[in-house]
């Protein structure tokens, strides 16, 4: 039976990795969860599966000085929340099929990275289209299900690399929340990462709000994000957490 409420997995000391699609995701849908962690003493990662080189409304826009610029925005966003070590795992933007060698990436990654939690985006949103979103979320999941399992990409284990069971994963940008974390102390630095996304932000504020500059938009940022976050007086993110188990979800 699915449980709700504002109950708390982690504690101090904990790994946390983050496999996101594109630079941003983790901020926009998990930046609050992830400064929580962070101020309340867990270690995270970021893990971004496709290099961000088609975000751009603009033609002209050569594809690798985009990837460039998001890498370093990411890297900025990251430091605001407090977050460690960032992989870049470079697929092209857009085109992300699934594969037994993405998958086999990131149970390397996770096997190195050791996380007791695994967070990802939600492959079964309903009417995700975004085949990055749906990918990087199935992949993920995947991986996280089979990293404990040595006979998976057994030349990994042969070549001295440990198997590792992460204990739970928690899906973000989810449409079947069992979990609402409690972010409202966490709202400005939330907005304030998302901020540091500054390619991005042209195609989520209109151009009027935007020619007002970068002070007007963050406010209207943090509007949005208590609005469209507010749940029984809170600010919250929702997530779908499972516990891992060998080769499976386990239901709570
Ligand atoms: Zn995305």
């Amino acid at each position: 039976m699915a449980r709700a409420g504002l109950k708390k997995i982690w504690s101090k000391g904990d790994r946390v990795l983050v496999i996101q699609a594109h630079p941003d995701d983790a901020e926009y849908h998990a930046g609050g969860t992830i400064a929580r962690m962070v101020e309340e003493g867990c270690v995270v990662n970021y893990a971004t599966v496709t290099d961000g080189s088609k975000g751009t409304f603009d033609v002209n826009m050569d594809p690798k000085a985009l990837s460039e610029t998001r890498k370093r925005e990411q890297r900025a966003a990251a430091d605001v929340l407090g977050v460690k070590q960032l992989f870049f795992l470079d697929y092209p933007d857009g085109d992300l099929y699934p594969s037994l060698e993405l998958r086999g990436r990131l149970v390397e990654i996770i096997r190195k990275v050791k996380p007791n939690i695994v967070m990802t985006l939600d492959a079964w949103l309903p009417y995700e289209i975004h085949p990055d979103h749906r990918v990087t979320g199935l992949m993920a999941s995947e991986a996280t299900v089979f990293a404990g399992m040595p006979n998976f990409y057994k030349e990994q284990i042969l070549s001295g690399i440990e198997a590792h069971k992460p204990e739970f994963i928690l899906l973000f940008a989810t449409g079947s929340p069992n979990l609402f974390i409690d972010i409202t102390r966490f709202i400005e630095k939330k907005a304030e990462a998302i901020m540091r996304h500054e390619s991005q932000l042209s195609l989520s504020f209109p151009e009027d709000l935007m020619k007002k500059g970068l002070g007007e938009v963050r406010r209207e940022l943090v509007r949005n994000l208590r609005k469209e976050s507010r749940k029984k007086g809170r600010c919250v993110e929702p997530m779908r957490m499972f516990r891992v188990g060998a080769g499976h979800f386990i239901r709570e």
